[in-house]
């Protein structure tokens, strides 16, 4: 009898076979995320399938899946999954926490010193053999150190973009629907504030909270209009989170000082033309969680939620843990 069939649509830097759960009828690819007619082919027979964000895991495709039991997300965020499709279908979501903090915290403030210190732009200006001379407020940027840092999110990776900002000496403050704890206030030097508070006294906006229904465009016109005209925008959660058109007319009129993005609106994407053509924006491909060992970190956490859930543990990286009895009632009545 062959085991529980497994599709891993993303390939895994570093990928050895003996990372496959045991007992596994694992299909995988070898470059790339697998999409469109092959992904939704290769998916048709799985009880499980883990994928990337690249992987738009709907209702219908559910539907037109009736086998799929469980769907690993090689991410922390989940908005390609129709969560609540999935717990109304009794199908298991678990994603990746924890395991991508320092990396997505280090890309974000890798974002902040080069749109301050315009790294990009200088480098540019360098390799185009256009530096002939010396002036006073050549490539003249933005101090970093004592500046104050906005974080729209003190979650995981919030919390440590604000565990980097102490290293500079940065006044951290931050929103999100309920305060953090005392302990995590304390040890950041974190002051709650609302988004309003936190617009006008930040130099550097940071965003980690997830894409949802309530975040989705939280950052728009009215919001730059309430930024500092030096301010910096760093985005690295999710394109969705920022109305794009509104934050091209801010950069254009010198609304905002500037902003550097991991991610966009839609993705793939060619770097947005109104985007790209501005002098004040860093652009990188959503390369948050990209370093070998994170990612590995984070196919290891999905496979083994994986093997967990089918030996009948509940995996604690679980999006909707009320799906729990109703998978091992499923699990168990394929067993008989
Ligand atoms: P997390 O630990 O769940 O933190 C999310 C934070 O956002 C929480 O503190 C939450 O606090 C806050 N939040 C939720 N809804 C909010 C709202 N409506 N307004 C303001 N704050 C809100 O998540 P995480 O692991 O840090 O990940 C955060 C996000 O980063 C992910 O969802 C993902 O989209 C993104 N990400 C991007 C990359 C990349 O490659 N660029 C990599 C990893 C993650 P409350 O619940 O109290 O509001």
């Amino acid at each position: 009898m062959t085991g529980p069939s497994l599709l891993i649509s993303a390939a895994i830097p570093g990928w050895e076979p003996g990372m496959v759960p045991r007992g596994f009828d694992c299909t995988i690819t070898e470059q790339g995320v697998m999409e469109g007619s092959e992904f939704l082919a290769n998916a048709f027979d799985k009880d499980v399938i883990a994928c990337f964000l690249a992987n738009k895991i709907t209702d219908e495709f559910m539907q037109s899946h009736p086998r799929l039991k469980m769907v690993a997300n090689i991410a922390v965020g989940f908005d390609n999954v129709d969560v609540s499709a999935a717990t109304r279908r009794g199908i298991l979501v678990s994603n990746t926490p924890g395991v991508l903090d320092a990396a997505t915290a280090d890309l974000a403030f890798a974002l902040l010193l080069s749109a301050a210190r315009r790294i990009p732009q200088a480098r540019q200006y360098f390799l185009e053999g256009k530096w002939k001379s010396f002036s006073l407020d050549f490539f003249t940027g933005s101090d970093v150190f004592g500046k104050t840092l906005g974080i729209v999110g003190l979650g995981r990776i919030g919390q440590a973009m604000a565990a980097r900002a102490g290293g500079f000496s940065m006044p951290i403050l931050y929103t999100q629907r309920r305060p953090a704890s005392p302990e995590v206030e304390q040890r950041l030097r974190a002051r709650y504030v609302s988004l309003d508070q936190l617009l006008a006294q930040s130099d550097f906006v940071s965003l980690h909270c997830p894409l949802t229904e309530e975040t989705k465009g939280l950052i728009d016109a009215a919001c730059f209009e309430k930024m500092k005209t030096s301010a910096y925008l760093i985005n690295t959660a999710r394109g969705a989170i920022v109305n794009q058109c509104d934050l091209v007319a801010a950069l254009r009129a010198n609304r905002i000082g500037g902003a550097a993005l991991d991610v966009f609106e839609k993705e793939p994407c060619v770097p947005p033309a109104d985007l790209a053509m501005l002098s004040n924006v860093v652009l990188v491909p959503h390369i948050g969680s990209a370093t070998i060992d994170t990612r590995k970190a984070m196919a290891r956490l999905a496979l083994s939620a994986v093997s967990s859930a089918f030996a009948g543990v509940q995996p604690p990286n679980l999006v909707n843990p009320e799906v729990w009895p109703v998978f091992r009632d499923r699990l168990s009545a394929a067993e008989c």
